[in-house]
């Protein structure tokens, strides 16, 4: 694996390679679930790329920007082990240097959930991704479910935008209880990791609940409080249909999608609804 941290030493190398490009951007902190995307993406590509970047445009002012954890040699060994060609760690000024002025907004899919809770987050992912396909031009690029509405953007922007990229969602990595694989476990104290396990639970009650035909908002209350006396505050929980709209009917519900905080840390989890036919 070749850890790249230079543009023009990018283009040189990419500009080489035959045969179908993967890519897996990422914030670093990996674990299995990111595992799971480089697996993935090397079953559908002859070359892997992935990237390292964390993104200050998507963080907001008062966000976990500056303690997000960076973990860069174990991050290297890992991707290094699932067979990735290339690391592109590219530093803040290179992303973004001075005179930088293009925002990419994909809106309506952005706008409910996490983009009315995390303003101009989705701005930032949209114009980081379009940025990374821009110097990799991938043919193919892998996204987690775990974030949902995040694929969903990106799924958005690449069609709106014709950049003929194939976008793979990956599910969820779960640790065993249930609790999705995530960068941000690491904040949690014990005890908070304990209670967490709440999350995937809610949600799993709230899809069966609708599945049985039972209304979806008394589903979503449900929910809520089964994480509120969990110790969550709660950000939102909704049922969604696949444009991300609230769910009117079982046949439109496509999603339970959420989002709480447990302590200083907020999780996101979400899961289908598969209804019974
Ligand atoms: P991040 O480093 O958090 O920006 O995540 C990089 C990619 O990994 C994104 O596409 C995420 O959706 C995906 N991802 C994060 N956690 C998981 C997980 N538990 N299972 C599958 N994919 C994940």
């Amino acid at each position: 694996m070749q850890t790249i941290r230079d543009l023009s030493q990018l283009r040189r190398v990419r500009g080489a390679l035959r045969g179908k490009v993967a890519f897996v951007p990422t914030m670093g902190a990996l674990h299995a679930g990111h595992r799971r995307l480089m697996e993935i993406a090397r079953e559908n590509a002859d070359h892997v790329i992935a990237s390292i970047f964390v993104n200050p445009l998507q963080f907001a002012k008062n966000e976990d920007l500056s303690r997000y954890p960076r973990r860069e040699e174990a991050d290297a060994e890992m991707l290094a082990d699932t067979g990735v060609t290339i690391l592109w760690m590219p530093d803040a000024a290179t992303m973004y240097p001075h005179g930088f002025a293009t925002t990419v907004t994909v809106s309506g899919v952005s706008e409910g959930l996490c983009g009315a809770s995390r303003l101009g987050h989705f701005d930032g992912v949209a114009t980081v991704v379009a940025k990374l396909f821009g110097q990799i031009r991938p043919n193919i690029a892998l996204f987690g479910e775990k974030d949902w509405q995040q694929l969903a953007v990106v799924r958005r922007m690449v069609i709106d935008l014709d950049l003929g990229i194939s976008v793979i969602g990956v599910p969820t990595e779960r640790d065993a209880d249930g609790l999705a694989l995530s960068s941000r476990n690491a904040y949690l104290s014990v005890e908070e990791r304990r209670a967490a396990v709440a999350l995937p639970q809610a949600l799993d009650n709230a899809a069966n609940t609708v599945m049985m035909d039972k209304p979806i908002r008394d589903a979503e209350a449900q929910a809520m409080q089964d994480l509120e006396n969990a110790g969550f505050r709660i950000d939102y929980v909704a049922i969604v249909d696949s444009d991300l709209r609230p769910a009117k009917t079982l046949a439109d519900a496509d999603r339970i999608v959420a989002a709480a905080w447990i302590g200083t840390t907020r999780l996101i989890d979400n899961r289908a609804i598969k209804a019974t036919a």
